[in-house]
């Protein structure tokens, strides 16, 4: 299962997030050889073989807060999901 959604997390606007679950298909990442990758057409990557931490890190990495969440909102509203999710955690944090 893999979904593109809406997502709230503590007091940040809403941002797009890529919903996956325990059976969505990922790779290993291939710069740390640890987090997983996903793929899906509205996930805006740069390097498709790379997790979002180390495209964050190699991207994004001088950006502020500040910048960062400007950058966030801005590809949230041209329908861009920027970061990954599980299900089990939008469950966890709908419930809060
Ligand atoms: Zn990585």
């Amino acid at each position: 299962m893999q979904m593109i959604k809406m997502i709230k997390i503590g007091n940040l606007p809403p941002i797009l997030a890529l919903i996956v679950d325990k059976d969505t298909p990922y790779s290993i990442c291939e710069n740390c050889c640890a987090k997983k990758v996903y793929a899906h057409p509205r996930l805006l990557k740069a390097d498709k073989d790379w997790c979002l931490d180390c495209e964050d890190q190699h991207y994004r990495g001088d950006m502020t807060d500040k910048e960062l969440a400007l950058w966030t909102k801005q590809k949230t509203d041209e329908g861009w999901a920027v970061m990954v999710v599980t299900q089990e955690n939008v469950q966890g944090r709908d419930s809060l």
